[in-house]
């Protein structure tokens, strides 16, 4: 199967700025794709070159198997972009928006339009200008998800809803996608929503990815452990290149792992640990590490051999 999205050396540069640096980037058909990035890190200008709105100044760009050109219009039907304060017509009525787009595209889904609405509570005789942000966003992406993309391009896609809604959204993509097989991908700063979501991920810094792979494969390839050094804590105990991040506290102390924990476990326990206990690593933890990683090298870290 192909890729949904395949770029190669994609470079894009604003006024002698370069937002993207010869940009290697491929998302699988199917998947859900965590697009992570601090801010200026370029994902808004990733997601709008996949969509065509803008052009890069050099590299190749296929999306669901087709290369971008000039003429895009049968690519508009199957992508479909959410990005928070994108302005709705605020003047309609939601009932007229989802008509408006009921005619814009053919495979529509009036059924699941109404659904949506209804899980939504959400009044179709409402002016849009009278709706408070968080619901914009959700009626936007209610509006995506009866649009049936093959491609939904989600640039932070629940900025502004509470926490019920915010769940409801994410769980109906969830179903969208394992039900239709869409591709996903999700530029945010939410590291929480790219945990429960995504089955890859890549993290984008200063116009550069510095991680791409699987969700999976990552948290096989970093690991924490918690070590109780007892008294004979010395910083020579923690001298050694698999290890990414020493946390001291105390007695205790917590430590990041770059691949295989066990022969540093044995390290640990031949050198005397009381204890030496794996515990979870989540993604913001990694996140972590790596940009701190990247501080001093800009080498690519890939953990999918
Ligand atoms: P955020 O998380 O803050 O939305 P982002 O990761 O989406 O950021 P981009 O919006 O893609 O980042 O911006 C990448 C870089 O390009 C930033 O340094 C930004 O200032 C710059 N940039 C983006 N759009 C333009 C533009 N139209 N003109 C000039 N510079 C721009």
């Amino acid at each position: 199967m192909s890729p949904a999205i395949a770029m190669s050396g994609v470079t894009k540069v604003y006024g002698g700025k370069i937002a993207l640096d010869h940009v290697d980037w491929q998302v699988q058909a199917g998947s859900i794709h965590g697009l992570i990035g601090a801010n200026g890190a370029g994902k808004t200008t990733l997601l709008r070159l996949a969509l065509g709105t803008l052009w890069p100044d050099r590299g190749r760009i296929e999306v669901l198997g087709q290369q971008l050109g000039i003429e895009n219009a049968a690519l508009r039907q199957k992508v479909h972009y959410v990005a928070t304060g994108r302005p709705l017509p605020v003047h309609f009525r939601v009932g007229e928006w989802l008509h408006y787009m009921e005619r814009l595209y053919k495979r529509w889904d009036a059924e699941r339009a109404k659904r949506l609405l209804g899980a939504m509570e959400m009044d179709v005789k409402a002016l849009i200008r009278s709706l408070s942000s968080g619901q914009q966003a959700s009626l936007q992406l209610a509006g995506a998800i009866a649009a049936r993309p093959e491609l939904l391009l989600l640039d932070e896609p629940t900025n502004g809803m509470d926490l019920v809604v915010k769940r409801q959204v994410l769980q109906l993509m969830m179903d969208m996608a394992a039900a239709e097989g869409t591709t996903m991908v999700l530029a945010t700063h939410n590291i929480e929503d790219v945990e429960r979501l995504a089955d890859s991920l890549s993290i984008l810094y200063r116009g550069r990815f510095v991680l791409d792979g699987s969700v999976d494969s990552l948290k096989t390839h970093m690991h924490r452990l918690q070590v109780v050094t007892g008294s004979r804590w010395s910083d020579t105990l923690f001298d050694n290149p698999q290890i990414a991040h020493v946390e001291n506290r105390g007695q205790v102390a917590l430590v990041t792992v770059e691949g295989p924990a066990e022969p540093l476990m044995a390290h640990f326990r031949a050198a005397g640990a009381l204890l030496v206990e794996p515990i979870d690593i989540d993604l913001a933890e990694i996140f972590r590490l790596v940009l701190e990683k990247e501080g001093y090298s800009r080498e690519a870290v890939a953990w999918d051999a």
